[in-house]
């Protein structure tokens, strides 16, 4: 058959499709799920047929497709057949109790009906047009690829694009931008033509839409911290089939197999279906708070987590080739029941680390977090706030990423401050001569600047974390800090008992680890942890991968769990020098605190100091070595009475120049919080 004449035919077919979905969309009755079923199973059973016919025309005759079409057309009229016996009658949505009703009953038919004639249809078209054998492959292997050629990629983005016009102005507009970048990215798919210029392009488009996928997701849960369930439930099923779609791209990048991939494509289009088959979900009650339900949330940040991971590994290999990863030093997982967990906890966090450290993964990382950062700087009431996030993010581009990745990626260890960003084993191994100055050097700047500013020079400006942290929907997560059992346990500025034990354990084993390094450097010893310095390897572990797990279980340990459980002994180090430097919260009139209804301030900490306002009272000024400076509190007092005081005031003080946060007069009346990240009873709106 001639390939324009196909196309004409997958373009019918996917019209008619979308079509069908228009009015499954708008099903009332049985009557009208009936017919979108009985025309489903009618296009799914012809397609059927014609892919049996054509893999055994010898075994399948003409007589015998038509038989089974006539079967399938006949069971699909049974739900008709049923309703002019007994009666036409309204679709319910849960038919008593627990019990699935109805309309959910037909929304899954239409859904599965809908895959299957998708997915034969593809593979038809595909057998006919020679792009799929059916003689040198086996049925399951033809069909999957069939999955992901043209054939079916593209008549599925037509169909999509076509529902979406019939059918979107029913959508609230932020769900018509998720699915036209859905749309997008199906497009999108690098095994859709077989050209190296169309994979290596659409490989890195596909990625960046992912991308804005997820600042469109994060922000609308910013926006709307109450969405309809519906709602919650799509741009969660979303983000895992983008999950799995980084991981289907990754392999088939690294062996070329395209299994998880197409599964992926097929969970996309359930999800897609489900919407536009369901679109009132969206927006209909039950309203459910996300700030409540740490699953979801944690199952959120897993989700984008496990996205970006292997969207960084994607990237990597596009940059360096599969090599980046087949040359990883793995070790063998032999020997005893001890060697064998030993190796195969090395070999993990080597896998996960050549992905989180690498320059692709930080780069898209601080793209799609550093937008958060931007949306939040809107919010940001007081010019000092904006100014140190917009610092943030320069630094994170420069200090962070740029510089380790490209400038100085040779001589690291030679190069104080940046070759050793987060202390001991940044760098590598310690040993005697250069690096050992350059170690003690970053030591002394680090420290040196949170003596001065405070720790937020390093947990609010420099620290690869920070903008992670800073965003706004990650802001709004905070109210995990006081509902999560964590998070209550590390509230206050006190080190409750297990940050004792955490940062005492991270800092024995840092040490420890550096003793030993040194001592195998200069030939004492010869110690390794399956042959990686002991001292890279526990920073790698920290930092590559401890790190992002606390980050994902912030709905169970609340926001920056790296300062509040002890985690990250950098931190640590930084935030006891500023205990006892010249940074510290001060306000202009305790009595307002003391008369003050809201106690905003401790409620947006993002590490949890609740006891702001009491040592507001007892002293005027707030000091703790958990205070990172991010400022929240400050943009949220509703008198505007916070102010940051560091050696820039202490130097005004010692000149006895006038200080300026003082000269502004304390308010009478609470002019209100351009912030609101604790808000648990947001509203859903269209936009
Ligand atoms: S505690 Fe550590 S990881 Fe967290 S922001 Fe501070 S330096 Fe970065
Ligand atoms: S919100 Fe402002 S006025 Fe109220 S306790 Fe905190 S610093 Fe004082």
């Amino acid at each position: 058959m001639d390939l324009p004449l196909l196309w004409v035919a997958a373009g019918a077919m996917a019209a008619f499709t979308a079509w069908l979905l228009k009015r499954g969309s708008a099903m009332k009755t049985l009557t009208d799920a009936g017919i979108v079923l009985f025309l489903l199973a009618m296009m799914a059973s012809m397609f059927v047929s014609a892919v049996a016919y054509l893999y055994s025309p010898s075994l399948v005759t003409i007589f015998e497709v038509v038989a089974l079409n006539m079967i399938s057309m006949t069971i699909g009229l049974i739900p008709l057949l049923a309703t002019l016996i007994r009666g036409d009658r309204e679709l319910d949505e849960t038919r008593g109790g627990n019990s699935v009703g109805s309309r959910r009953l037909a929304v899954g038919a239409i859904i599965a009906l809908s895959i299957v004639a998708e997915v034969f249809m593809g593979w038809t078209f595909a057998i006919v047009s020679g792009a799929a054998s059916t003689t040198t492959q086996s049925a399951f292997s033809a069909l999957v690829d069939s999955m992901s050629t043209y054939w079916f990629i593209f008549t599925m983005a037509t169909e999509m694009a076509v529902t979406l016009y019939l059918v979107g102005r029913n959508f609230p507009r932020v769900f018509r931008y998720l699915v036209a970048i859905q749309i997008v990215i199906m497009i999108l798919s690098p095994t859709a033509i077989a050209d190296s210029v169309w994979s290596a392009s659409t490989l890195w488009a596909n990625g960046a839409m992912m991308v804005v996928a997820v600042i469109v997701v994060l922000e609308f849960l910013f926006r709307n911290r109450s969405p309809a369930a519906g709602a919650s439930n799509y741009v969660l099923r979303l983000i895992g089939a983008y999950g799995l779609m980084m991981a289907g791209l990754f392999l088939w990048l690294i062996d070329g197999d395209i299994l998880l991939f197409v599964l992926s494509i097929i969970a996309e289009m359930a999800i897609y279906f489900s919407i536009v088959l369901n679109d009132k979900s969206l927006v209909s009650p039950p309203l459910v708070s996300w700030q409540t339900r740490p699953v979801w949330a944690f199952a959120l940040l897993g989700g984008i987590f496990i996205a970006e991971f292997f969207m960084g590994g994607m990237f990597d290999i596009m940059a360096n080739g599969t090599g980046y990863f087949t040359t990883l030093p793995f070790v063998a997982l032999t020997g005893s029941a001890l060697n064998v967990l030993g190796a195969a906890l090395y070999d993990f966090v080597v896998a996960v680390g050549s992905i989180t450290a690498s320059f692709w993964f930080l780069a898209m990382m601080g793209v799609e977090m550093g937008a958060l950062v931007v949306f939040k700087m809107r919010y940001a009431r007081e010019t000092e706030t904006k100014l140190r996030l917009g610092l943030m993010l320069v630094a994170y581009a420069i200090y962070a990423v740029w510089l380790p990745s490209f400038v100085f990626s040779g001589n690291l260890p030679d190069v104080p401050w940046i070759g050793w960003s987060m202390g001991i084993g940044t760098a590598g191994a310690l040993s005697p001569g250069i690096p050992l100055t350059a170690l003690i050097l970053t030591y002394v700047i680090s420290g040196g600047l949170s003596f001065l500013f405070g720790s937020r020079s390093l947990c609010s400006v420099l620290c690869t974390a920070a903008p992670m942290y800073q965003g706004t929907t990650y802001d709004a997560m905070s109210t995990f800090n006081r509902s999560s059992k964590i998070g209550r346990h590390n509230l206050t500025s006190r080190a409750s008992g297990s940050f004792r034990i955490v940062s005492t354990v991270v800092w024995v084993s840092l040490l420890g680890s550096a003793a030993l390094s040194y001592l195998t450097s200069v030939g004492f010893l010869n110690a390794s942890f399956f042959g990686e310095d002991i001292s890279y390897f526990f920073y790698s572990f920290y930092f590559s991968f401890l790190w992002y797990l606390v980050w994902t279980l912030t709905p169970f340990v609340g926001t920056y769990g790296c300062v509040t459980t002890g985690v990250c002994g950098w931190g640590t180090f930084n935030g006891i020098v500023s205990r006892f430097g010249l940074f510290r919260l001060k306000v202009k009139d305790s009595n307002t605190c003391i008369n003050c209804k809201t106690k905003d301030c401790a409620k947006v900490c993002p590490t949890g100091q609740t006891d702001l306002p009491g040592q507001f009272i007892d002293s005027g000024e707030f000091r703790s070595f958990k205070c990172i400076g991010v400022g929240d509190c400050v943009s949220a007092c509703p008198y505007e009475n916070i102010y940051f005081f560091d050696v820039r005031n202490w130097v005004r003080k010692k000149l006895n120049r006038p200080l300026p946060p003082l000269a502004t007069p304390v308010l009478a009346e609470p002019v209100g919080s351009p912030i609101d990240f604790r808000a648990a009873e947001g509203t859903q709106t269209a936009g």
